[in-house]
């Protein structure tokens, strides 16, 4: 199979997982920059939603090419990687160890000059969450190790929290209701990054020579808010008062450990230990950044990310369905 492009010098951008729920935005923002992009997909199935039949359709639309094919195809994996400069992975929960796969087709094929692995989320090496959660982790710094003993050129992206995605669990815009959920004594601080500014920083991040073999962190000044902070925001852009209905930190702890003996499948047993994490402890404002360390909206100032003030005008005219009910 021989990919063709159009497109001038930029870089080839491969990306696994990019029907996904935030691998759109980074298909999306990969063509919007001009990059030759090419996401591996898997084949269509009769039984595939008519949403992501549109979406592949959008993508062909935008130029995209889609290359149709299994994690376990490593030769065709191999021959596509030979075509591409650039891989990023935005594989779910349920298939970061399957990156393995996806590592052995990069050596085999010798010519990547980045891989960004599916992580996006809290900076691992620095926070140790509750165990679920922190189990979950250790899946993503196993990749992580593996990739730091290779030759493969890489980068870890800490994007912080997806800002649609808490945004509609913690205000439930799409549904407004009278008392909202605080975790922990809603003081903690949190980053919420809009997705489609993670997902630019991200192909930034990944033409980058200042961020070979390096973490970023996405942690935007105007994106750094407590709960208590979002709530009262929300209802002066509503003109509404909202019941705060608080669920105490040692409530969340008694629950991952319900979680874990009620032996819930990943990654339904690890939502209570991310909401104790994220919002009830501060993790990811826990450390402090210093100047050994790369932040997205230094590096690249040009890019002017949305505040969560803007997202909340944004949430208050036409707020998106909620993603996914995992954390409800
Ligand atoms: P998702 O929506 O579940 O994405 C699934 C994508 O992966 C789809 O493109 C799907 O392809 C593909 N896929 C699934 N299993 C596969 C397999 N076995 N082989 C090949 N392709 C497979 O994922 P997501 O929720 O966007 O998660 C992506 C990353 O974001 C993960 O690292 C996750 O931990 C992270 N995350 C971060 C936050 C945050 O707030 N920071 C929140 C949620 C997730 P098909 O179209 O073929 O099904």
């Amino acid at each position: 199979m021989e990919i063709t492009s159009n497109s001038c010098n930029k870089s080839k951008i491969l990306i696994f997982g990019g029907t996904g729920y935030f691998g759109k935005h980074v298909v999306r923002a990969s063509a919007s920059f001009g990059h030759p992009t090419f996401v591996f997909v898997r084949p269509a199935t009769p039984q595939m939603p008519p949403s992501s039949l549109q979406l592949r359709g959008e993508f062909r639309s935008l130029g995209v090419t889609l290359v149709q094919g299994e994690l376990e195809e490593h030769e065709k994996m191999v021959s596509v990687l030979k075509q591409v400069d650039i891989v990023i992975s935005v594989l779910p929960v349920s298939a970061i160890p399957d990156q393995i796969k996806i590592i052995d087709a990069i050596i085999a094929a010798g010519n990547i000059e980045r891989f960004l692995p599916s992580e996006f989320g809290c900076e691992e090496d620095r926070i140790t969450p509750l165990p679920p959660f922190e189990a979950f982790l250790e899946k993503k710094k196993k990749i992580r190790r593996l990739l730091e003993a290779s030759t493969i050129p890489y980068t870890f992206v800490s994007a912080n929290c997806y800002a649609a995605y808490f945004i509609s669990l913690l205000l439930h815009p799409h549904d407004p209701r009278p008392d909202l959920v605080v975790y922990g004594t809603g003081e903690a601080k949190a980053v919420l990054n809009w997705e489609q500014d993670i997902a630019k920083y991200t192909i930034k991040v990944a033409n980058d020579p200042r961020t070979r073999n390096r973490v970023v962190i996405y942690r935007p000044p105007g994106n750094i808010i407590s709960q208590n902070e979002l709530i009262s925001s929300w209802e002066k852009k509503t003109g509404r008062r909202f019941e705060k209905v608080c669920v105490q930190e040692d409530e969340l702890i008694k629950l991952s450990q319900i979680v874990i003996y009620a032996g819930l499948p990943s990654p339904d047993n690890i939502a209570v230990s991310i909401l104790h994490s994220v919002f009830a402890r501060g993790d990811l404002m826990s450390f402090d950044l210093d100047e050994d360390d790369l932040e997205a909206s230094c590096l690249y100032p040009e890019i002017e990310y949305t505040t969560i003030d803007q997202l909340l005008d944004i949430f208050l005219v036409d707020p998106p369905e909620p993603a996914r009910a995992a954390l409800e």
